[in-house]
């Protein structure tokens, strides 16, 4: 084969113990997008309509790669990426290498895509990670015409590239693969990390002027990422979905190898939809926040005689926007709560009548932004909270039981429902639930529940109570979800993060030993580790030789990893005092990727204790890591202060944020969004407390 195609070496000079390697040149491309990959690595090829591809991996991981689920997703994602932008693959071959240690989640380097090894997986994958995967495939390979093709002039446009590969890559889903639920998972995910974010103080404009590259790495974050992809999605409803692709098209054409700014995007998608879109980027680009949408409505014998859409904003960032969204209408009709009519509408301002749904049958539930067209929070109106509670498992569509399942656990975030009425309202209702979106968010929102538990005030008698009611949820449901499926994973998984009774820590002990089956549920190796580590988070049975019969088992780099976290997981003055040091003092015996796990697992939610009574010692680090200039590490340092719901914990934090100390952006961010956190939490156990006297 021709080594200039395959962009591999041209020839190899010994000279003496030195090898002097060549390559070819290639077309002109930015400097952060080259990369260079050296070692023994497993190599699979194949071809996708004439692009030579390959696959890497370390030998040693090799027999866990499927290769077929690798270039099946990266074919699909030529097929749907080549006609959309009507630009071949402007590189020769195409290269996706699964590296050790690697800091982020992958990367775009021009035609050789480097990909954490995370995204192997020891076992069966559930859907939900393969589509991880191919969502991660399309977004790198969108990034070769977005980003290497043509590249933004400076990182205040990072959010751009971002936005668009993120965009992209669940548009090349949802358009050209096997995955039929690729929106709702983009809810699921993306939408609220955006949301999210953008309720944090540390919110920012879309688009905003970057100093240095240390702010550039503090803005790789749900605003980058996930506002910027959920209001690109919203810009084809908006403008059409043609005129939207031409005007993408258009523009990678004009720009190819060359830089680019925001404006040259703005300009060509405006000009292939014939639109102005300066008030658009006003609205979206350079303002922040969440606006909050809420319909209210009339009727009168049967009818709808008035609907207002109202939208509101945050005292802080008083943008009204315009956008396009649907309102859905739901009725009960043979015993199940279907969509009778979905309205669309254009809303501005502060509120918009809207005409179309006068005269329309009375809706039990009205949903102002049906199909999540529109990045808005939703406020819903009494009667449809009504109506949704009674009904939550009549609702025909699996899509709007996810959002008001959402809704219902932003309103305990918020502090407007109590979380012990969260919790009740769950156990007796999501047994019933059969669409794996929808038992997903459940069970992660389950799983919040009883780590917050170990934070709030309460009675302890009611702690208690609450705690092993979903416990005893989460087992029942392990055991009833059908062998083999997803929702069983799913369970497993929270299974694993609220067992604590003696009876469900000596079941926990019984799968790991292989002495009690679950029909269907084959633990994989990070399972396993999963199982040790509630071992040790608990000091049950014989945790410390669970750890090494496990590594003399299996002493991969990812079973040592674990291993990290299951011995600092304890709660042990001693294990904290040693992994801390080796965090703060001895970080450079460890690798990066060691140092993360542990400072993931130091401090769980229920051994606040052990946390403040370290506290000082974390704060007496932070001068020297302020000054480091490794974002990562600073980002796992950051990881070291956990959810503290008291009002010291507030104070804490307030005192190193208002001592004028300048911050390390990255670290600053993180302390702010902590405090914000325990705050709310803070607000959360007030709310419990009032209700529980009341
Ligand atoms: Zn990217």
């Amino acid at each position: 084969m021709d080594h200039r195609q395959l962009g591999t070496r041209e020839k190899v000079e010994k000279n003496g113990a030195l090898k002097h390697w060549y390559f070819p040149q290639s077309a002109k491309f930015s400097s952060y997008i080259f990369s260079l990959h050296a070692g023994p690595f497993h190599v699979w090829e194949d071809d996708a309509d004439g692009i030579p591809l390959r696959l890497m991996a370390r030998q040693s991981l090799a027999q866990y790669v499927k290769p077929d689920d690798w270039f099946t997703f990266t074919k699909q994602s030529f097929e749907f990426f080549q006609p959309y932008f009507e630009i071949d693959y402007p590189f020769v071959k195409y290269d996706q290498v699964i590296v050790p240690d690697f800091n982020a989640g992958a990367m775009e380097n021009v035609a050789a895509v480097t990909f954490n090894e995370a995204y192997v997986s020891r076992g069966e994958k559930t859907q939900a990670q393969r589509m991880r995967l191919a969502n991660v495939i399309a977004h790198e390979m969108a990034h070769m015409w977005f980003g290497d093709l043509v590249t933004m002039n400076w990182w205040d446009d990072l959010w751009l590239n971002e936005s668009f590969a993120t965009y992209m890559a669940n548009l090349s889903l949802a358009e050209n693969s096997e995955f039929t639920n690729t929106w709702e998972n983009f809810y699921l995910g993306t939408k609220q990390w955006a949301y999210h974010s953008d309720l944090q103080p540390t919110t920012h404009a879309i688009q905003l002027p970057v100093k240095n590259t240390d702010e550039a790495f503090a803005n790789f974050d749900g605003i980058t990422y996930g506002k910027g992809g959920s209001i690109l999605k919203q810009l084809p409803y908006y403008l059409g979905k043609e005129e939207f692709r031409k005007g993408v098209s258009n523009y990678l054409k004009d720009l190819s190898y060359k830089n680019s700014t925001l404006d040259d995007f703005m300009g060509h998608l405006g000009a292939a939809a014939g639109k102005d879109l300066d008030q658009w980027q006003q609205q979206w680009l350079y303002q922040a926040g969440l606006n909050t949408i809420a319909a209210s409505f009339q009727c009168d014998k049967g009818e709808v005689t008035s609907l207002t859409l109202t939208q509101s904003a945050p005292e802080d960032y008083p943008t009204l926007r315009e956008q396009r969204t649907q309102i859905g209408f739901y009725n009960m009709e043979n015993g199940s709560m279907v969509l009778s009519k979905a309205i669309p509408v254009l809303y501005q301002g502060g509120k918009t009548k809207i005409a179309e749904a006068v005269g329309q049958p009375c809706p039990q539930i009205v949903y102002p932004n049906e199909g999540d067209w529109a990045f808005a929070k939703v406020n819903l109106d009494p009667v449809s909270v009504e109506n949704m509670s009674r009904h939550i498992n009549d609702i025909e569509k699996p899509f709007t039981r996810l959002m008001l399942w959402q809704s219902l656990y932003d309103s305990v975030y918020d502090a407007k429902l109590p979380l012990d009425e969260y919790v009740s309202f769950a156990l007796s209702n999501a047994g019933s639930e059969r669409d794996i979106n929808v038992v997903r968010l459940v069970s992660h929102h389950l799983g919040y529940a009883y780590s917050y538990l170990n934070q709030v005030a309460i009675d302890p008698a009611k702690r208690d109570e609450l705690q092993l009611a979903i416990e005893n949820f989460v087992w029942e449901q392990l055991q009833q979800a059908q062998a083999g499926s997803d929702a069983q994973k799913t369970w497993f998984s929270t299974f694993t993060d609220v067992a604590h009774s003696e009876t469900a820590l000596a079941d926990a002990r019984l799968l790991l030993q292989g002495e009690r089956n679950i029909d269907g549920l084959t633990l994989d190796p990070d399972m396993r580790w999963d199982l040790i580590a509630l071992q040790n988070q608990h000091l049950f049975g014989d945790y410390e030789q669970a750890i090494e019969r496990e590594l003399a088992a299996d002493n991969s780099d990812r079973s040592q990893l674990n291993a990290i976290a299951a011995e600092a997981v304890r709660p042990l003055a001693e294990s904290k005092t040693k992994w801390l040091e080796n965090i703060l003092q001895h970080r450079d015996d460890f690798k990066l990727s060691q140092l993360k796990y542990a400072a993931f697992s130091l401090f769980p939610t229920e051994q606040g204790e052990l946390y403040e009574a370290n506290m000082e010692r974390i704060i007496s680090a932070m001068d020297e890591v302020n000054t480091s200039d490794a974002p990562e590490y600073v980002g796992t340092y950051a990881k070291l202060f956990p959810l503290n719901c008291s009002d010291r914990g507030v104070q804490q934090l307030s005192e190193i944020l208002d001592s004028g100390k300048p911050l390390n952006p990255l670290l600053e961010k993180a302390l702010k969004n902590r405090r914000f956190e325990n705050q709310r939490c803070l607000n959360m156990a007030a709310l419990l407390n009032g209700s529980n006297k009341g």
